[in-house]
């Protein structure tokens, strides 16, 4: 019993954080190499260039995750 209570609790606190972030830590997507299925998240890339891919040198393509493909699963 006292273990649901933590866990709501502890679900209740990162829903707080994350709304509270405003989204400024908060990846927007990534960059994709279609070819090589490299992906590589917008949080990690410095800088408003694209990166290029580590398999085949080509410049990657921004997606967002919250777009209407949704998840690939
Ligand atoms: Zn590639």
């Amino acid at each position: 019993m006292s273990i649901l209570t933590t866990v709501k609790e502890v679900l209740a606190a990162s829903s707080q954080n994350t709304n509270r972030g405003g989204g400024t830590t908060e990846s927007e997507g990534g960059y994709w190499c279609h070819d090589c299925s490299e992906r590589v998240l917008d949080l990690d890339v410095e800088g408003s260039e694209p990166p290029t891919c580590s398999e085949c040198g080509d410049e990657m393509e921004f997606e967002r995750s919250a777009g209407s493909t949704g998840c690939a699963c």
